[in-house]
């Protein structure tokens, strides 16, 4: 019977403009939710070996997860739960004032085999069909730039999509997400020098709330792993789990423009 699913799921109907092409899960929520509550995009990537195992897997009833959309790595964009329902994405998790986020967002999905079967590079044809769906949907639900956000960014205890490798700097220069405004060449000079102060530290944590991280835990492991999302996000270049003065400037400089 699931056989018949998967197959019906590959029945696809081009739409027009952005030429997303339909496709079925049964994985959402029943009941419509009102265009208000969607607040959130959720970037993340497949981690599975191939497109097609991904698409199978999220339109599967069995494997109980799905997402609004899917883009293949030729910028192909799959439709396969409408906004309007409430898709099985992001899980538990946690954003501003928002928790458990799958009735605030939409979730795009997109292919990469992530950290576990080889990460590689996000393909240009990806991202560009990926801000152009974004650009819609941010006018569409008047979504806030600082909405757009990774999976690992909301839930940093489980996750580490969509990674380190996807280019949120410049998605924000196209006005999807938001970037801060320090030179890299002198954010470059305080990486690996430590933050002691308490007080620096607790400015630290302010600052990341004001971004949208939620510190639900207050013990090292936990404030290691957020730290770890923030620099998988802003600070690429080394993602240690070690607050330093480099992560210090960054959180400052992004936390005042908000
Ligand atoms: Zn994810």
């Amino acid at each position: 019977m699931f056989l018949t699913i998967s197959l019906f799921s590959r029945i696809l109907v081009y739409l027009t403009a952005m030429k997303i092409i339909k496709n079925f899960s049964p994985n959402y929520d029943k009941k419509k939710r009102s265009v208000n509550s969607i607040k959130i995009i959720v970037i993340h990537y497949t981690g599975m070996q191939s497109e097609r195992e991904s698409i199978d897997r999220l339109c599967n009833y069995n494997s109980k997860v799905s997402s609004h959309y899917l883009v293949n790595q030729k910028g192909k964009v799959f439709r396969l739960v409408q906004d309007r329902y409430v898709a099985w994405h992001a899980g538990k998790s946690y954003w501003l004032k928002y928790k458990n986020l799958n009735k605030n967002s939409i979730g795009i999905e997109l292919v990469n085999k992530g950290h576990q079967f080889g990460y590689t590079k996000f393909k240009q044809n990806q991202i560009s069909s990926l801000i152009k769906l974004c650009k819609k949907l941010i006018k569409k639900y008047r979504i806030d730039r600082k909405n757009i956000v990774g999976h690992s960014d909301i839930a940093p205890m489980r996750k580490l999509d969509p990674g380190e490798k996807f280019p949120w700097e410049f998605l924000a220069k196209k006005n999807v997400g938001i970037w801060h405004n320090q030179k890299l060449s002198i954010l470059k000079k305080y990486r690996k020098i430590k933050i002691l102060e308490k007080k620096d530290k607790k400015k630290f944590v302010n600052d990341l709330n004001k971004i949208g991280y939620c510190f639900l835990l207050k013990n090292k492991s936990f404030f290691s792993k957020i730290i770890k999302a923030f620099q998988r996000r802003f600070r690429k270049e080394l993602i240690d789990g070690i607050l330093d003065k480099e992560c210090f400037i960054i959180a400052q400089n992004l936390a005042k423009k908000l």
